[in-house]
């Protein structure tokens, strides 16, 4: 068995990948674990929703990208549980792996402000598997509103609600828009793509409301110019095969919408909730506290030593603040200082290095 530092990198998505790119010529023995065997491209999502890209556009398999990566193997599992102690994480079928360094890199997943059975109705985008239903429900509404005659029908099959205004809801309203006033425009006999509602809607006063006022305000010019209809300012009450009910300014209103897409927010994996517990702390944020940018100890001690790293978007995920330099570079190059600590203190018997956290 080799002696070298084993570095686990759980999640192969693009934090986990850089992470492992660069420990490219490390002495150290990398593996990087995926519960899916490909790489997904997640900015691309939406053209896989809107049916301008297939799926096998956006994936590339974990093998091929770091295949020619001679210190590191891909292993495919779900790590359900990390314990810091004994430096071992557990996958979902039982199996266990030790670790000397651990980088998690899981990402974020949808969050549907605890309306969990809103996820039947309006589906998010952050998965190969939610973007096909997406496009299903996308290009399905069509085909239903050409068979039916009665109009608050056909219009109920011809609205398309996407709740959040964030990059997510304003890719999707756009591409969806041009869907029904371009591509579609002379495939259909008895309806209008055309006259497709496309509506917005946000809690936040306007669209983008993470962005500069200025890219917001320029959002929705070119939002209203494809004809996408803005509700800012308004709260979600319900959503179900109906469609979505929201607080407005005048009251309740209902919009009967066959079609709603979900991207109302993220929220951590989870495996970082697990792994915020097993280090005592109540939020992973904690873990990627601002001491770990000054490399000082976070304050999470474990008994011998370890480093645990949290990927950038896991702490944005868990609202931490975000790193404003190349956060994969530092986090690396802290890595190594541990790494060299782990060794020497393997070799003196020691057990004083704390858990540090650090970025993709
Ligand atoms: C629709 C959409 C559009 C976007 N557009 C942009 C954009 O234009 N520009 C931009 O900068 N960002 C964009 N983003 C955000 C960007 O994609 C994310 O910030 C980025 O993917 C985060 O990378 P990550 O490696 O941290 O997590 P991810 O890419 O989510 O990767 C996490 C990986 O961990 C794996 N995993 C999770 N849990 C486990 C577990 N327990 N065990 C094993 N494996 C696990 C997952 O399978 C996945 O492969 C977009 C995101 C979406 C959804």
């Amino acid at each position: 068995m080799s002696n070298l530092h084993r570095v686990i990198i759980i999640g192969g998505g693009f934090g986990g990948l850089r992470a492992a790119r660069e420990l490219t010529r490390a002495a150290v023995d990398v593996t990087l674990i995926d519960r899916r065997n490909f790489h997904l491209f997640q900015p691309l999502l939406y053209q896989v929703a809107t049916g301008s890209l297939s799926p096998g556009e956006i994936a590339a398999p974990l093998r091929s990208v770091l295949g020619r990566q001679q210190n590191t193997r891909v292993l495919l599992g779900d790590v359900v549980d990390v314990d810091p102690t004994t430096k071992t994480g557990r996958l979902a079928d039982g199996a266990r792996l030790a670790y000397d360094s651990l980088i998690v890199a899981t990402g974020s997943q949808s969050s549907y402000h605890g309306r969990q059975e809103w996820r039947d109705w309006a589906p998010s985008l952050k998965s190969v598997e939610e973007a096909t239903s997406v496009r299903h429900k996308i290009f399905y509404a069509f085909e239903v509103a050409e068979r039916i005659s009665d109009p608050a029908q056909r219009r109920a099959w011809l609205t398309f609600a996407i709740v959040g205004a964030g990059a997510t809801g304003v890719e999707v309203a756009g591409a969806i828009a041009e869907i029904a006033r371009q591509t579609l425009r002379h495939d259909f006999r008895s309806i209008h793509p055309g006259e497709a509602r496309i509506i917005l809607i946000d809690g936040a006063p306007w669209v983008l409301p993470l962005f500069p006022e200025e890219l917001s305000r320029k959002a929705a010019r070119t939002l209203a110019r494809l004809g996408v209809e803005m509700r800012t300012g308004v709260r979600v009450e319900h959503i179900d095969r109906e469609g979505v009910t929201y607080q407005g300014p005048d009251g309740i209103v209902h919009l009967d919408a066959r079609t709603v897409i979900w991207g109302g927010g993220v929220t951590v994996t989870p495996l970082a909730r697990t792994l915020a517990e097993r280090t005592g702390r109540r939020r992973t944020r904690a873990v990627a506290s601002e001491s770990a940018r000054t490399s000082r100890s976070t304050g999470i001690q474990t008994s011998t030593s370890s480093v645990i790293s949290l990927s950038r978007s896991m702490r944005a995920a868990s609202r931490s603040p975000v790193w404003r330099r190349s956060p994969c570079s530092r986090a690396l190059t802290r890595l190594a200082t541990p790494c060299a600590d782990s060794a020497a203190n393997r070799r003196s018997g020691g057990s004083s290095t704390s858990t540090k956290a650090a970025s993709r």
